[in-house]
C-alpha cells in the first residue's frame, strides 16, 4: 500500500516535510519551535518577562516566540544600513517593541478604534501605522506594559495573537464586506469562522513560516488575492449561487510567484475546512530545511495545482470539491475604496487617505470622533494603508468629507496620495536598508507640486529592504531600498526600480531595470521623469503596465 510519504517524496534531498518523516529540526527555526511552541510565551510575558523587564527575556523568545504575540524587537536608533547585514541581531535590537494588533477583515467598531490611539498615546510614544495587511502596528512599546495592553485589546474582542511568527496571520478581507452595493458575496461570517477556529490553536501554530490569507467577496478585488498563500475570491456561478475560487501559493519577496487557482467552488459553509486543509498541508508537507523555500508557494510550485488539490480532496477534506469558474475580472483600474460610494442600505461609506498609513493615537481619536459625529460607528482598515468610515447618511456625507479633508484625511486625494504605499523601513526595521515612510512623503508632496493635473492610477510602492512587505514587484513604480553610489562617489540611501508591475486582469510583476538606480535624495527627480515621460508616450488607454 502507498503511504503519503512514497506517493508524494519525489525530491532527491529532504526538504524537511514532516509528512515524509523529517521530525528532526533541520535549523536553528525550527529547533525553537520544537524546544516549546511560540504560543506558550504569552504566560511568560505576563508571568516573568513584564515583571523582570527587558533583561529578564530568554534570547529564544526574545528573538523567536514574541512574535507569535506580534511583537518584535525594533531597531535601535543611528545604526544605518550598511550595518543591517554584519551586526549580529542582539547589536541590532532595541529595548523596545514594535507591536501588531491583527484586524481581521479590517473591521473596528468605534470603541475598539479609540483603545488602540489610548494604547498607542500611553504605551507607544503615540505612534500608529496602518499597515497594507490592514493590520495597525505601535513602536516603542515596553516589555512591562504588554499584559495590560492585551488586557485592554481583549476587553474589547481585539487581539495580537499570531499577528506574526509561523502561523495563519490576520485573514484580510474586504473592508465593505456586507455593505458594498456592488459585492458578490458576504464573506464576513467566514472570516470569523476562520478566525475562531484556527487562530491560536496549537494543531496549527508550527506552520513552516508565515501563512498570508485573503477572502473576499469584493468586485475590485481589494485583498490582492493573486499574491497571498491562499485566498479565496468571490464567484457566481451560472446557477446564481454564489461562493468562492480558491487560490494557492501566491507571494512576493525574493522569489516572487503569483497565487495558482485550484479550479475549485467553495461554498460559504465549507470555507473553514477547506482553510484548515490547506493550512494542514502546509504544516504537513511545507518544506522546513531552508527558511527562505519555507513558504507554501514552494510547494504549490513543485507539485503542481492537479497534485495539491488531490492531496486537498482526499487526505484532508476527504471528499472531492465541485469545479468552479475564474473569477470576473476586477471592476474599475482601483483596487482600493477611497471616495465617497453608496452602500446596499442606501447610506454611503466614505474611504479616505493617511499618507503612507502613518497616523497617531490623537488621528484615530479625531477619526473615531468625526464618524461618530456623522451618525458612524464603524469604520475599516485597508489593504492599501487607507480607512474607510461607514454607514453615512445621505445628508451627512458632505460635511463629514469637509472634516476629513480639513484635518488632512483627504477623501478626493491625488493619485500620489492615493497609491503610494510605503513599509515601515529604517526607522523601526532591523531588517531596512534604507528609509522609507518620510521618504515616500517627501515624494508625494513633491509630485502633488510638480504634476499637480496627473490623474492616471499608478501605484509607487516604497520598500526598504529586498523583502517586500511593501509590495515592490506588483506596483507600477515599485522602489527596493538598497545603498548606491551617487554623483560625488558617496555611498547613500537609495532605491533598485522595478517597474510595470500589476495585479488584476494583466497580473504580472515589474521589471527589475538593470542598473537603474535612483539615490533617495533623487527620488523626486526620478518619478517625476518616469510619469511624464509615460505621459508624452503612452497611448489611448494605456495602462502604466503596458
Ligand atoms: Fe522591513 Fe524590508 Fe519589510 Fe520594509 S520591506 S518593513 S525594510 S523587512
Amino acid at each position: 500500500m502507498s503511504t503519503p510519504a512514497s506517493r508524494h517524496h519525489k525530491r532527491p534531498r529532504g526538504e524537511g516535510q514532516w509528512a515524509l518523516g523529517y521530525r528532526e529540526p533541520l535549523n536553528k527555526n525550527e529547533e525553537n519551535k520544537k524546544n516549546d511552541d511560540g504560543l506558550n510565551v504569552r504566560q511568560r510575558i505576563i508571568d516573568v518577562y513584564a515583571k523582570g523587564g527587558f533583561d529578564s527575556i530568554d534570547p529564544a523568545d526574545l528573538r523567536g516566540r514574541m512574535r507569535w504575540y506580534g511583537l518584535y524587537t525594533q531597531r535601535k536608533p543611528g545604526i544605518d544600513g550598511g550595518k543591517t547585514a554584519i551586526l549580529e541581531p542582539e547589536e541590532l535590537d532595541d529595548r523596545y517593541f514594535m507591536l501588531r494588533i491583527r484586524i481581521d477583515g479590517g473591521q473596528l467598531d468605534l470603541r475598539q478604534l479609540r483603545v488602540i490611539a489610548d494604547i498607542s498615546n500611553e504605551y507607544g510614544r503615540g505612534t500608529a501605522d496602518l499597515t497594507d495587511r490592514q493590520n495597525v502596528q505601535l513602536h516603542w512599546v515596553e516589555i512591562e506594559s504588554v499584559p495590560d495592553i492585551w488586557r485592554r485589546l481583549e476587553e474589547v474582542g481585539l487581539s495580537t495573537t499570531e499577528a506574526c511568527g509561523d502561523t495563519p496571520r490576520v485573514i484580510m478581507g474586504c473592508p465593505l464586506a456586507g455593505i458594498d452595493a456592488d459585492e458578490v458575496i458576504d464573506a464576513t461570517a467566514q472570516v470569523r469562522e476562520i478566525h475562531d477556529r484556527f487562530i491560536g490553536d496549537p494543531a496549527y501554530s508550527n506552520l513552516p513560516r508565515k501563512f498570508k490569507s485573503a477572502l473576499s467577496g469584493c468586485t475590485a478585488h481589494c485583498t490582492v488575492h493573486e499574491i497571498n498563500d491562499i485566498a479565496f475570491v468571490g464567484v457566481r456561478l451560472p446557477t446564481g449561487e454564489t461562493g468562492f475560487d480558491l487560490w494557492v501559493g501566491g507571494g512576493l519577496s525574493t522569489n516572487p510567484m503569483l497565487g495558482k487557482r485550484l479550479g475549485v467552488f467553495v461554498g460559504p459553509e465549507r470555507v473553514a475546512d477547506v482553510y484548515g486543509g490547506v493550512i494542514g498541508i502546509f504544516r504537513d508537507y511545507g518544506y522546513r530545511r531552508l527558511r527562505h523555500r519555507a513558504r507554501i508557494k514552494f510547494l504549490v510550485n513543485d507539485w503542481g495545482v492537479e497534485k495539491f488539490r488531490e492531496v486537498l480532496e482526499t487526505e484532508y477534506l476527504k471528499e472531492p470539491l465541485p469545479d468552479g469558474p475564474a473569477p470576473e475580472a476586477p471592476r474599475g483600474e482601483r483596487r482600493d475604496h477611497v471616495g465617497v460610494h453608496p452602500q446596499k442600505d442606501g447610506n454611503f461609506y466614505v474611504g479616505f487617505a493617511p499618507k503612507v498609513g502613518r497616523l497617531d493615537g490623537d488621528a484615530l481619536h479625531l477619526i473615531a470622533d468625526i464618524a461618530e459625529r456623522h451618525g458612524s460607528g464603524r469604520v475599516r482598515t485597508t489593504v492599501e494603508q487607507k480607512m474607510v468610515i461607514l454607514d453615512v447618511a445621505p445628508d451627512r456625507v458632505d460635511s463629514l468629507v469637509a472634516e476629513l479633508e480639513a484635518n488632512d484625511l483627504p477623501v478626493n486625494p491625488s493619485t500620489f496620495r492615493r497609491q503610494t504605499m510605503a513599509c515601515t523601513g529604517i526607522e523601526y526595521c532591523k531588517l531596512a536598508i534604507v528609509e522609507t515612510k518620510a521618504s515616500a512623503m517627501n515624494l508625494i508632496d513633491e509630485l502633488e507640486r510638480r504634476l499637480p493635473l496627473f490623474a492616471e492610477p499608478l501605484t509607487v510602492n516604497v520598500n526598504g529592504c529586498p523583502n517586500s512587505c511593501a509590495r515592490i514587484q506588483v506596483a507600477d513604480i515599485g522602489l527596493k531600498g538598497q545603498l548606491v553610489v551617487n554623483d560625488r562617489g558617496e555611498q547613500v540611501e537609495g532605491f533598485q526600480i522595478h517597474l510595470g508591475g500589476a495585479l488584476g486582469a494583466s497580473a504580472g510583476f515589474g521589471r527589475k531595470v538593470r542598473g537603474l538606480k535612483t539615490t533617495a535624495e533623487d527620488l523626486p527627480d526620478y518619478v517625476e521623469r518616469v510619469v511624464t515621460h509615460y505621459e508624452a508616450q503612452k497611448k489611448e488607454g494605456e495602462p502604466f503596465a503596458d
